[in-house]
C-alpha cells in the first residue's frame, strides 16, 4: 500500500493569521496539505487515534491533579461548518474529556453582565478540552456589524480579549482559535441544501440570507479580530473551509500539536504497583 499524504508542514504554520487578508483569502485551498479529499479521509482516519489517545492522557493527568486544558475557540459565518467540527473532530474523542459550550444570541441574565461573564463559566477544568462554538469574539463581530452597542463599547473588547487570553494561558489552558472562512458562493450553495434536504431544514434560518447583505462588513471585522488579536500565546489559525475534509483534518492537526506541547505522558502510579498485584493474586 503507498505510503499516506501528510502535511508538508505543520498546521499551525501553514495556518497562521499573520499577514492574512480575509476579503482575499482562496477558502478552496488546503494549505499544507497536497492530497486530495481521499488521502485527507484515509490520514484523518489515522489522526484520529492519535488525538484520541492524547485526549485521554491529558485527561488522565486532570484525574490525577494536574490543571492544564485546552480550549478549542470555533468561529466562523453561517455554514462555515462549526458543527460538523464539533461532531467529525471532538467527537472522535472520548466525550467525558470534552466540555462543549455554543454562544447564541445573549439570555436577558447575560445581557446584564460583562460580555466574558457567560464565557468564564464555560472554561474548561483540568484535563479537559474545551470547545466553543462561537465565543467572546463575538462580541466584536455580529455586534460590531450590526451596532449592538457603541463604537467605544465594542472598541474597547480587543484589548480587554487580549488580557482575558493571557491570564487564561497563564493559568495552563493552551487557547486554539480557528477563524473558518467559506466563500460567499460555497455558502449560498450549503444555504440551499438545508432548503432541499428533510434532514437539513431544522438548521435553516431564514436570517440567514440576510446576513449575506453584510458580508463585507463580517470581513471587516474579522480582520479587525485578526489584526488585533493574533497573540503569540493565543494565536489564531486561518481556515480556509470550502472543503470539509480538509477543515476536520486541520483542526484534528491543530489539537494534536496542541496536546503534543504539553508533553503529556501517563500519570505514575499512586500506590505500589508489586504490593497490589500480590494483593490481586489472593483476593
Ligand atoms: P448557530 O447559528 O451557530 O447554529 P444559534 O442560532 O443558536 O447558533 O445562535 C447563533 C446566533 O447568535 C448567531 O447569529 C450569532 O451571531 C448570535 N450571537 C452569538 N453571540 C452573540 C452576541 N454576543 N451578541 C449578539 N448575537 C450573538
Amino acid at each position: 500500500m503507498a505510503k499516506a499524504i501528510t502535511w508538508s508542514k505543520p498546521a499551525s504554520k501553514a495556518l497562521r493569521a499573520a499577514g492574512v487578508r480575509v476579503a482575499e483569502l482562496d477558502t478552496s485551498a488546503t494549505p499544507g496539505f497536497k492530497g486530495d479529499k481521499r488521502a485527507g479521509a484515509e490520514l484523518l482516519l489515522e489522526r484520529q487515534a492519535v488525538l484520541s489517545d492524547l485526549q485521554e492522557k491529558l485527561y488522565a493527568n486532570g484525574r490525577s491533579g494536574d490543571t492544564r486544558s485546552v480550549l478549542l475557540v470555533l468561529q466562523g459565518m453561517d455554514t462555515a461548518g462549526k458543527g460538523g467540527i464539533v461532531r467529525h473532530v471532538i467527537g472522535s474523542v472520548d466525550p467525558q474529556g470534552v466540555d462543549h459550550a455554543a454562544f447564541g444570541v445573549p439570555t436577558a441574565e447575560e445581557k446584564k453582565h460583562h460580555f466574558l461573564w457567560r464565557i468564564r463559566k464555560q472554561l474548561p477544568k483540568g484535563g479537559q478540552i474545551g470547545v466553543f462554538d462561537r465565543s467572546h469574539y463575538e462580541d466584536v463581530l455580529v455586534v460590531r456589524v450590526h451596532e449592538l452597542v457603541p463604537p467605544e463599547v465594542w472598541g474597547k473588547r480587543y484589548d480587554e480579549i487580549n488580557k482575558f487570553e493571557r491570564k487564561l494561558v497563564d493559568e495552563g489552558t493552551t487557547v486554539v482559535k480557528v477563524a473558518m472562512f467559506v466563500s460567499l458562493e460555497e455558502q449560498k450553495k450549503r444555504l440551499m441544501q438545508r432548503l432541499e434536504r428533510a434532514d437539513k431544514y431544522w438548521k435553516f434560518n431564514p436570517a440567514d440570507i440576510d446576513e449575506r447583505a453584510f458580508w463585507p462588513a463580517y470581513q471587516e471585522a474579522y480582520q479587525a479580530v485578526l489584526d488585533r488579536t493574533d497573540t503569540d500565546y493565543a494565536p489564531w489559525h486561518v481556515l480556509p473551509a470550502d472543503h470539509k475534509w480538509y477543515s476536520r483534518l486541520a483542526v484534528t492537526e491543530l489539537l494534536i500539536e496542541a496536546l503534543q506541547n504539553l508533553k503529556l505522558d501517563w500519570p505514575a502510579a499512586q500506590f505500589d504497583i508489586d504490593e497490589q498485584k500480590k494483593r490481586l493474586a489472593k483476593a
